[in-house]
């Protein structure tokens, strides 16, 4: 039956007419009636790959005909572990509970585990947790962002990311995406002979003995190299641009202050992830010597770690992976916690966010008073096949398409003809980083 025949039954009983059913009145018309409780009838887990990068994104399905979610549990190195964490335990966890319960659906699905705050069972319950906005946003005929107070603003400023192989690359990357009418632009450079973060062009070597394949990383010549890129990058493109970094924790903390400090002429938007999660201590050390505005979080597991940094105001953006942290509802909070400590959002947004990940950042950034800015990407052809609806990036500005829920949607058929590569089964980059001695590097 079509849902919205199925709606008028339900809420008005056989005597309604099939003409009446049609009119633009009908949605009106049923918003006093009570409607039929809602529960979980299904949830499936769509691993699929579009883009080359592992996405994990969860459909709730309800006993409401054609009423669904969807929600981003991405964790691109541990795919399957999720698919697990979902499929074997919260699955049965939430089959015949009210869909529209999310809060308390939230902490249940948080404590059944008993031992909580980590990766892959937060990926599970934020797929699970963003499906369930997406399906009371459905419900109500309204967009997500109503739901969280409505708009804000008209659209979510975003950055993209301008690498090279030399300063004169990076700052024609830059131009390119100024020329598209983007403000923000992160901006990193290879380092000959290592195996830079962000940025294509130096490979590392392979000579460490005992390890296959590792990939080099010194932290000195990459400190000293990043002030004169964006002492170029002023030079050449003046101070209206707004130009960000991301160390991504790979240097030791003292260098990583140093860092903070060199860059202080060159005002950055942010300089991000300066520590390590296990080196958050040293935040209130860079925060007396520095007024480099800092954003961190992306790596974070859960509100323990990031409460003291805004508490203390040490950071000023918070960057966590909204498919990781306890999905939409553990980010608005998080949000509206960081309003009182003028701290802003920076949700975690490259290519291990879904689309419908992405959709999620942006309806919240709409609705967030102190929202700073959302990394971006332009979607592939073959993701806006799979995830119909993805936001649309328009002079540098994320539009959300004003559609009940978040407004996008799988194609399950399309998803099966881009399935994840297991075999390697994740990027073997992550955790083959070493110094020249042998020893790792984080991350
Ligand atoms: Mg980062």
């Amino acid at each position: 039956m079509h849902r919205r025949e199925w709606l008028k039954q339900a809420a008005l009983g056989a005597s309604a007419t099939g003409a009446w059913a049609t009119s633009p009145s009908f949605l009106p018309a049923i918003q006093n009636k009570k409607l039929p409780p809602l529960k979980i009838t299904n949830v499936k887990t769509i691993l699929t790959a579009p883009a080359g990068i592992r996405l994990v994104v969860v459909k709730v399905e309800t006993n409401e005909p054609g009423l669904y979610g969807l929600g981003c549990a991405t964790f691109t190195q541990r795919a399957r572990v999720v698919e697990t964490a979902i499929e074997r335990y919260l699955k049965p966890f939430v089959l015949g509970k009210d869909p529209l319960r999310i809060e308390d659906l939230w902490q249940s699905n948080f404590v059944s585990s008993y031992w909580r705050n980590g990766p892959v069972l937060g990926n599970a319950i934020s797929g699970i947790d963003m499906a369930l906005w997406d399906i009371v946003g459905k419900r109500a005929h309204m967009p997500v962002y109503q739901l969280l107070g409505g708009k804000c603003r008209d659209a979510v400023d975003t950055y993209r990311h301008a690498s090279g192989r030399n300063f004169k690359e990076v700052e024609d990357r830059v131009r390119q995406f100024m020329a598209e009418g983007y403000r923000h632009v992160r901006a990193q450079v290879a380092i000959p002979g290592l195996a830079t973060y962000g940025a294509a062009g130096g490979k590392g070597d392979n000579k460490v003995p005992g390890n296959r394949r590792p990939l080099l990383w010194e932290p000195k010549p990459y400190v000293r190299t990043v002030p004169k890129l964006f002492e170029h990058l002023r030079k050449q493109l003046g101070d209206d641009v707004e130009l960000l970094h991301d160390v991504h924790e790979r240097v030791p903390p003292i260098l990583a202050i140093q860092l903070a400090k060199d860059l202080e002429p060159y005002k950055l938007f942010f300089l991000e992830d300066p520590f390590s999660p296990e080196d958050i201590g040293y935040f209130k050390h860079l925060r007396r010597q520095t007024s480099t505005p800092i954003a961190m979080g992306e790596l974070f597991n859960n509100p323990n770690e990031w409460l003291p940094l805004v508490a203390d105001r040490l950071i000023d953006f918070i960057r966590i992976h909204m498919s990781q942290i306890g999905g939409l509802t553990m980010a608005r909070k998080t949000a509206a916690l960081c309003e009182f400590f003028g701290v802003r959002t920076a949700w975690h947004g490259p290519g291990d966010v879904s689309p419908v990940g992405h959709a999620a950042n942006v309806h919240l950034g709409l609705a967030t008073t102190n929202f700073g800015v959302q990394e971006a990407r332009k979607f592939t052809d073959a993701e806006q096949e799979v995830f119909p609806g993805c936001p649309e990036l328009k002079n540098g500005y994320y539009y959300a398409n004003d559609k009940p829920g978040f407004g996008i949607d799988v194609d399950e058929k399309k998803a099966k003809k881009f399935p994840i590569q297991d075999d390697p089964p994740f990027d073997l980059r992550w955790g083959n980083y070493r110094r020249r001695d042998g020893s790792i590097v984080k991350p």
